[in-house]
């Protein structure tokens, strides 16, 4: 009867939004008086999956498959409907981003289990099982009782603070009967981007609109970026034009990100683009237009022209760090 939690890694290092994940199947679970069993797919060390135990998993069920190394829905939710049936788990936690919302109505189906996607709160147990989750591009908040037998949450990444404990998991082989059938998508190629600081884990990101008038200029966002330390992103608009690659367009079709610091650049503002960055701490606006509607959603605001503005900031920074 454990909670279940997908945790996920690159190429054998856990993402820090998982150890998130982790705490909070893990508080969950305590509040049910039960514990928690994260499920962990392809290669991977089992001092890495030990340190689960630091977040609160007591288990780690590991299918050391390295056809799993990549994401493969199908594969993936069948490994974690194993590990369901074997703990005869009621609650199931993933993360609410590519692979969390790949799995996770996959595997819904499969147990017949309600779903909350993108929820922002521990469940509220006096009142059943009520999770809250944004909807409408995140201009309302819906609070959902999942009244199923078995219950999965995707939770957004972001949301808790990481709280780290003493603590060891154990990790156990668990065999996953697979076919070939499970593995019919086959993953060709990964192209990885160097050097850059990911956009899904970034605290700082420092983000692009039309208003930067065109990729020549965008030496200005990079630098600014550079020495942040942070991200770069950009609307859609900017990505569709080409200007930057579709990975940095960050919105309702694109990336949600909840940073701790979100900075916009000629960007006006539309509720598209808001959707996927107003879970950020602090966002800051820079426009030209002192009517732009990104200024209603910002912590600070400066009106004025970005080709001026960055390099001033990106110098004032400079000489902060110095
Ligand atoms: P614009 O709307 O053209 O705004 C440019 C801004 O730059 C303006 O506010 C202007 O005042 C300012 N500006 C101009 N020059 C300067 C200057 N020199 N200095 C400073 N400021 C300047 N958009 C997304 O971003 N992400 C999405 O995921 C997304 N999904 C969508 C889904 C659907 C179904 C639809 C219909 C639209 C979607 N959009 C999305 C598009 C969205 O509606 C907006 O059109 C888009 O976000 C606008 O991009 P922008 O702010 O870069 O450009």
């Amino acid at each position: 009867m454990s909670v279940i939690v997908l945790v996920e890694h690159t190429e054998g290092v856990i993402k820090k939004k998982s150890f998130e994940a982790v705490r909070y199947a893990a508080d969950i679970a305590q509040k049910k008086g039960t514990t928690v069993s994260a499920v962990v797919l392809g290669t991977i060390s089992d001092s890495e999956m030990e340190a689960l135990g630091q977040y609160g998993a007591q288990k780690v069920l590991h299918v050391a498959n390295e056809r799993l190394n990549e994401l493969n829905a199908r594969a993936y939710t069948w490994a974690l409907f194993t590990a369901v049936e074997k703990e005869d788990s009621k609650i199931i936690i993933t993360l609410h981003d590519i692979n969390g919302r790949a799995i996770a109505p996959r595997l819904a189906a499969r147990l017949k289990a309600g779903l909350v996607a993108g929820a922002l709160s521990y469940p509220d147990l006096d009142k059943g099982f009520v999770v809250k989750k944004t909807v409408f591009s995140g201009k309302a908040f819906a609070y959902i009782n999942i009244t199923s037998d078995i219950k999965i949450i995707t939770l957004m990444p972001n949301t808790f603070a990481l709280n780290k404990t003493e603590g060891k998991a154990s990790v156990e082989k668990l065999d996953v009967a697979f076919t070939d059938k499970d593995f019919g998508v086959k993953v060709k190629e990964v192209n990885k981007i160097k050097g850059e600081v990911p956009l899904a884990d970034a605290q700082l990101i420092v983000s692009g609109g039309r208003g930067m008038k065109g990729p020549e200029n965008w030496g200005l966002i990079e630098d600014l970026a550079k020495k942040l330390g942070a991200a770069t992103a950009c609307s859609r608009p900017v990505a569709d034009a080409h200007w930057r690659p579709h990975h940095e367009h960050v919105g309702q079709t694109g990336g949600t990100v909840r940073p701790d610091l979100y900075i916009a650049v000629g960007i006006s503002g539309a509720i598209q683009h808001l959707a996927g960055v107003n879970g950020s701490k602090t966002i800051v606006v820079i426009n030209k237009d002192p009517e732009a509607p990104f200024f209603k959603a910002a912590n600070y605001g400066v009106v004025g022209d970005a080709l001026e503005v960055l390099p001033r900031l990106t110098h004032a920074v400079e000489k902060f760090r110095q």
